[in-house]
């Protein structure tokens, strides 16, 4: 007999579900409704930036017409779940005239970024920076030549000021951590970065907070008030100052979410009802969310198996490395980056000329790599990245140059 899963959340995440759960379900078990608060099937977030860079929306859709064309895939769009009911095992949305049955549900709905709450930060050119219509909004209220404020200097910060910079805007940066990328790089890597990015005309505030959004006459954004009081004249301000997971159906059904945010699960994926798991960003795994699309796909895959009593999956954790090119500058951070195991030394060597900063982590027996980090050149990431927890094959120093 065919049962129905609903899943919530067309992004990244759901779609692998689906698209997993498709490819492995041959006998047809399974038909699935997926509810996509979103007016666009799922495309790729990760790399939405490209948008700006002159890619399409359908270049960036994850979605193929088979996927569309599936008859045991019932995909709403512009559908957002308002209510799950445990008892009738049904969800109700408000453009539903009957509440949808459930035999199994999978919450996928990511997180929403964050919005700190500073006077003006919901003034008209106001933005954050998450789906592809948060994008249009801001193309739309780009003038080039105009200067625009990014709250928040982290990797999707800098992701924003370049899109401000192709929109032929002069982008500022105001980050309240002493210096670039906080979560990813040191003191001396994110100098590095800023100083490779300086000449593309990205002006940075780092170690400072802001007081408050200035609307103009026209009650529209104006200017940013920083800690100091000092003003950045701005057109539009865009927030990207971390997310929260979105876990908001999940209290008023009576599932657990973690102290922090995030639906709780256990490391099946599941949450306290047997019927009900989460996935990606909304899902706290023992408390922990991940804001990274590859332990989000781990999961899918963990829930997958179980619909299909594929035998006994569990998520094994995953770690934060990351390497990506930002503003054309590579940068790479991989296991303890911030030297936060007890005893950990930190070797460290830049290149000036060439650009480059490369630091290791090491264990108090100087042999053990615990992590680095890479900026200016990430070429050696995936080598060190796999030595991480090993003792290096070869001397630290040697290991040090040959990496930068
Ligand atoms: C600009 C940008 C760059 C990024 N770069 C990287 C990167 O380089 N590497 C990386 O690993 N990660 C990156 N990320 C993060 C990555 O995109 C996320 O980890 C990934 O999208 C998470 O997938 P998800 O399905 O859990 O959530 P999402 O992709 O956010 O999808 C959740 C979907 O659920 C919908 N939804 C929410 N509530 C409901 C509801 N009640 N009913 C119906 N639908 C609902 C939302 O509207 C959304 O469409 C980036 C993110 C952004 C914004």
């Amino acid at each position: 007999m065919t049962r129905t899963l609903v899943v919530l959340g067309h992004g990244m995440v759901g779609h692998r579900l689906v698209t997993d759960l498709r490819a492995k379900d041959t006998t047809g078990t399974w038909r699935i409704v997926i509810l996509c608060e979103e007016p666009h099937p799922a495309y790729d977030r990760a790399g939405m930036s490209s948008y700006f860079d002159g890619k399409s929306g359908a270049e960036i859709s994850l979605v193929s017409a088979e996927f569309l064309a599936d008859p045991l895939v019932d995909l709403r769009l512009a559908a957002t779940a308002t209510k799950i009911d445990r008892a009738t095992r049904t969800v109700t949305t408000p453009n539903s005239t009957t509440p949808i049955g459930y035999d199994a549900l999978v919450l996928a709905t990511g997180s929403r970024p964050f919005l700190p709450p500073v006077p003006g930060c919901d003034l008209p050119g106001c933005f954050v920076y998450r789906t592809l219509d948060d994008l249009d909004a801001i193309q739309a209220a780009a003038t080039a030549g105009r200067p625009g404020v990014v709250i928040g200097g982290g990797l999707l910060g800098l992701e924003a000021a370049n899109a401000l910079r192709l929109l032929g805007m002069r982008p500022h940066v105001v980050e309240m951590a002493p210096h670039l990328m906080p979560a990813q790089l040191d003191d001396a890597g994110a100098q590095l970065l800023a100083r490779l990015v300086g000449p593309l005309g990205l002006q940075l505030y780092c170690g400072t907070a802001i007081k408050s959004i200035e609307a103009g006459a026209d009650g529209r954004v104006c200017g940013v008030t920083l800690a100091d009081d000092s003003v950045i004249a701005a057109d539009l301000v865009v927030f990207s100052a971390g997310v929260r997971p979105r876990d908001e159906l999940a209290g008023p059904a009576g599932l657990e979410t973690a102290e922090r945010g995030g639906i709780l699960v256990d490391d099946r994926c599941r949450t306290s009802d047997p019927r009900i798991w989460a996935v990606g960003e909304c899902a706290a795994v023992h408390g922990r969310c991940y804001g990274l699309v590859t332990p989000g796909y781990r999961m899918a895959e963990v829930v997958v198996d179980q619909l299909l009593g594929l035998g006994e999956p569990s998520f094994p954790g995953a770690d934060m490395s990351t390497k990506l090119k930002l503003l054309g500058v590579e940068v790479a951070s991989f296991g303890d980056a911030h030297a936060a195991t007890a005893g950990a030394i930190e070797l460290t060597y830049t290149d000036n000329a060439a650009g480059t900063y490369t630091k290791l982590v090491l264990g108090a027996d100087v042999r053990t790599l615990l992590g680095g980090i890479l900026a200016g050149d990430a070429d050696a990431y995936a080598l060190l990245r796999s030595l991480v927890g090993h003792e290096l094959p070869t001397s630290p120093e040697q290991l040090l140059r040959r990496s930068s």
